[in-house]
């Protein structure tokens, strides 16, 4: 059992001031596997105070002394990249081969990226040949709350964190309570890697405690929070009073375009794609928009996937997909399956209950629901579970109206032979992201989204400028 009652506050591990214990559950077996304190108002007030006391040494640092310090971090995390795999894959029940090749390894990926994006940041530049004597100067935003969710911890902390730091901002990190231990297992990289006395600060604790006390506090200057939509709705109404920044990465219910050229293997790319994680991705493709001509073989190939798609503990090796990350979400995704049947959707893959032969933990059965119309619930609401709805459509203009007909804009995929195509339906969609063809986007591109799917930017050069203020100075002078 992982004991992890301390914060990291000003530098040191400290006991909280006034901390509830709370239990971690390993979603694959019940059984408690941590326990974290819950925060209070005096454990946020002394995490806010030291990251405001270390802000303006740390705004006006070098910047290349705080790309030094990233550089340090890669290497203290890449040594424990192990042990945050296990970590991870304990917490949240990300079948441990995934966790080592994309849990963990996000994280290196992410602080990669940040060091090559950093290089485009210009930190002081003239305006222009016409204002010799102007300077644009980007400096920190301030204190940030980093506010992060359960399903991928290690690959949205590094999108926070790194960014922040390199910006020269200070900050509070608040965990997900569900999945807290690896970002316990971070601040001791940190820490390792030398991050200076107060600038980077660990909180654990709940939406309602700490989560709300870092949102509406008068010396937080930004929130970053990546979580449910409704999270992000009551995070910007508390913000308001005190008008900080807020930068919001939320929900998403992305359609997956499948033409009828698409290439042979789009279907069951899609269908793997969406019970990767066990459907547990802002991002996932959980929605098959299938044009007519090809939708039958489409629901054929996706029911093959389904039932290939072994399901087991997250500790063992291999090629499957684990528990889904606690018994509240099992029950949600169990009541929206139960929609679907009761809306009239054609169940043809997986269903209620566990798959067979498990008999505890979290462990949901991959589930394919064809006939699907953009009105049921299932087509609506994001699932988070391995739940794919497959929809017909007839022509492009149909595909698209049905895509942009959802709350969310975050991630939509586009399969198709026809380079006009593609052009014309990606610039149409009303989503951050459009992938195509089982391309993946590049290092350093953009994460983000429209529409209730959040306003942030994450990754490259526009995830360190969202942590940036841009500040006009004239009468410089020539020189530098
Ligand atoms: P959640 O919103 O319940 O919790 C996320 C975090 O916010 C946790 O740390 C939680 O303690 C905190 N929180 C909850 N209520 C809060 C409040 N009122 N004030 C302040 N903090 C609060 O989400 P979750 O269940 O942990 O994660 C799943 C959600 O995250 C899904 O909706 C998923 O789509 C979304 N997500 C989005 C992205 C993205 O980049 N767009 C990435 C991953 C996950």
């Amino acid at each position: 059992m992982h004991d992890r009652r301390e914060f990291y506050i000003d530098g040191a591990w400290v006991a909280p001031r006034e901390g509830r214990d709370f239990e971690v559950i390993d979603p694959s077996t019940e059984e408690v596997c941590g326990m974290i304190s819950l925060g209070g108002q005096a454990d946020t007030d002394a995490a806010v105070a030291a990251a405001r006391a270390a802000f303006d040494d740390w705004m006006l640092s070098d910047p290349r002394e705080r790309l030094e310090l990233v550089k340090r971090i890669g290497e203290v995390y890449e040594a424990r990249k192990d042990d945050m795999a296990r970590t991870i894959s304990l917490e949240m029940g990300a079948p441990i081969n995934l966790s080592r090749r994309s849990q963990a390894q996000s994280g290196l990926n992410h602080i990669r990226a940040f060091i090559e994006a950093f290089e485009k940041v210009e930190f002081i530049a003239p305006l222009g040949p016409h204002a010799p004597e102007d300077r644009i100067i980007k400096e920190g935003v301030g204190v940030c709350a980093l506010i992060t969710p359960w399903n991928w911890p290690m690959n949205q902390i590094t999108l926070k964190t790194i960014p922040a730091l390199l910006a020269g901002c200070t900050m509070i990190l608040k965990p997900s309570e569900i999945a807290p231990l690896s970002a316990h297992l971070y601040a001791e990289i940190l820490h390792e890697a030398g991050v200076p006395t107060g600038v980077f600060n660990l909180v654990h604790g709940d939406g309602p405690g700490v989560g709300t006390q870092l949102s509406g506090h008068r010396d937080v200057d930004m929130v970053s929070f990546t979580g449910s939509t409704r999270a992000g709705i009551a995070i910007s109404k508390n913000a308001a009073d005190t008008l900080k920044r807020v930068h919001l990465e939320l929900g998403g219910k992305g359609a997956n375009l499948i033409f009828a050229d698409a290439d042979d293997d789009a279907v069951a790319r899609g269908a793997r794609h969406c019970f990767n994680n066990s459907g547990q991705s802002c991002n996932a493709p959980t929605r098959m928009l299938v044009q007519r001509d090809v939708y039958d073989a489409a629901v054929e190939t996706a029911r093959e996937v389904a039932e290939a798609t072994r399901v087991a503990a997250a500790s063992t090796e291999g090629p499957h997909i684990g528990p889904v990350v606690s018994a509240a979400q099992f029950e949600k995704i169990q009541g929206l399956i139960q929609a679907g049947i009761d809306e009239g959707a054609r169940l043809v893959a997986g269903g209620l209950g566990r798959p067979e032969g498990l008999n505890r933990g979290h462990f949901v059965r991959p589930t394919v629901f064809a006939d699907v119309n953009n009105q049921m619930t299932i087509a609506r609401e994001e699932i988070f579970g391995p739940v794919l709805s497959i929809i017909p459509f007839e022509s492009e203009e149909e595909a698209i109206r049905i895509a942009n007909d959802t709350p969310y804009g975050l991630t939509n995929y586009v399969q198709s032979q026809d380079d006009a195509r593609r052009h014309r339906v990606a610039r149409r969609l009303r989503s951050g992201m459009v992938e195509m063809n089982g391309k993946p986007r590049g290092r350093g591109a953009p994460f983000g989204g429209m529409k209730q799917s959040g306003n942030g930017r994450e990754g490259g050069v526009w995830g360190i400028e969202d942590f940036l203020e841009v500040k006009a100075v004239s009468g410089w002078g020539a020189e530098d």
